[in-house]
């Protein structure tokens, strides 16, 4: 998607523009204010949106609201610290896993749910950001006591994809408690909207397919072991005090029906594979896709190392050319530190600072693809 601007925006995985009808509706003006708890008409109109948004997701990702409670969060930042510590606050010596892969809004917890007298442990990926089953199961049981275990669905930084069904297979042989991070699933991978009711929980988190920041939405089973961490009016059962935002909430709606009309997997594959394929001919020998042995990734998401140019200098060069991208390195007080991701995928120090994520729009076509390649190779090939 090419922004007003005229640059090219190849950072979905970062954050997507609005949604068109969510600029409509907010071009519209005619905002929803009130306090969805009041008991007057307005309160009423606010508490109505929110109920209706929270009707169409259970019916977009066939959820009962028998079976699972819904949430609405700042984000997926903030259901996730509430899950991991929510869990963390029912259980003295509980057991928390995740992989090095998932997201800092998940592997941060560690020192904070240690406080909690909560185990923390991380799971082995391969070298292609997949993981091998039974490894997994074994660790898992090898632990005793209450188990809580993030899998991320679509890793925001590779694009590898934990399916649900290998997930499925680790509940059956562990019975933890699953916490799916699915914020990278929305429009980035075939079927997104279908999830298994087996499994305990799902976040997500709008400003990733559309909506205006600062809303998600996560499913919790009900009954699960999980104590709120947010406290004060009571909202949302109790489990997430504060006011509903409720017109944020009804942009989640907005967009997810006009990405569920728009989407086409097959679409966005092509286009992918074809930049993919350009790519690969243009650093062969001098580069390599990560994960790009993984037949299971994601449709959006290309992450390709140049050997011997930092990331950062690369990226620059795209940014002055018009390009947006991301790198999965930080840059802290000055020192570019490596991808704990790729890191942890086992890349060494030098490579994981030499990382390049391009994600693309949902809307991304083949007829595009000659456009973004010109645009893209001509500040390439100065590095080739
Ligand atoms: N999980 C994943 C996989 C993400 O990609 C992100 C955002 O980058 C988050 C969690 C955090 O989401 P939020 O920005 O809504 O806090």
């Amino acid at each position: 998607v090419k922004l007003t601007n005229n640059r090219y925006y190849l950072d979905l995985n970062a954050t997507s523009p609005l949604a068109d009808s969510v600029k409509e509706y907010l071009a519209r003006g005619e905002f929803v204010f009130a306090n969805p708890s009041s008991v007057h008409s307005e309160g009423k109109i606010a508490k109505r949106l929110i109920m209706d948004t929270s009707d169409y997701l259970y019916g977009l990702f066939n959820l009962s609201e028998k079976d699972f409670k819904l949430f609405y969060y700042s984000g997926a930042t903030e259901a996730i610290n509430s899950i991991a510590k929510g869990f963390a606050f029912v259980y003295e010596m509980g057991n928390f896993f995740y992989f090095g892969t998932d997201h800092s809004a998940v592997r941060n917890q560690k020192e904070q749910l240690e406080k909690l007298n909560c185990m923390v442990h991380e799971l082995p990926v391969l070298s292609d950001g997949s993981f091998d089953e039974s490894i997994i199961i074994e660790k898992i049981n090898a632990q005793s006591g209450p188990k809580l275990v993030n899998f991320t669905w679509v890793n925001n930084e590779t694009g590898a994809i934990h399916s649900l069904e290998s997930i499925l297979r680790v509940k059956k042989a562990t019975g933890a408690i699953i916490h799916v991070d699915a914020v990278q699933s929305v429009g980035k991978i075939k079927d997104w909207e279908k999830l298994h009711s087996a499994l305990d929980s799902y976040t997500y988190s709008g400003h990733k397919f559309g909506s205006l920041k600062n809303v998600g939405f996560t499913f919790l089973k009900e009954g699960l072991p999980i104590q709120s961490i947010i406290r004060g009016g009571g909202q949302q059962f109790g489990l997430r005090s504060g006011t509903e935002n409720a017109m944020g909430v009804c942009t989640l709606m907005l967009a997810l029906i006009e990405m569920k009309e728009m989407f086409n997997a097959e679409t966005l594959l092509k286009a992918k594979e074809a930049f993919e394929l350009k790519l690969c001919e243009a650093i062969k020998g001098k580069g390599e896709i990560v994960a790009g042995t993984n037949p299971n990734r994601g449709l959006n998401t290309i992450n390709f190392i140049l050997y011997d140019t930092k990331s950062q200098t690369l990226a620059t060069a795209l940014d002055l050319g018009g390009i947006d991208i991301s790198t999965g390195s930080a840059c802290a007080s000055g020192a570019v530190k490596p991808s704990p991701v790729l890191i942890s995928m086992g890349y060494s120090e030098i490579l994981s600072k030499s990382a390049i994520r391009l994600s693309f729009h949902y809307r991304f076509c083949e007829s595009e693809v000659a456009e973004y390649w010109s645009a893209f190779s001509r500040i390439l090939s100065r590095f080739l």
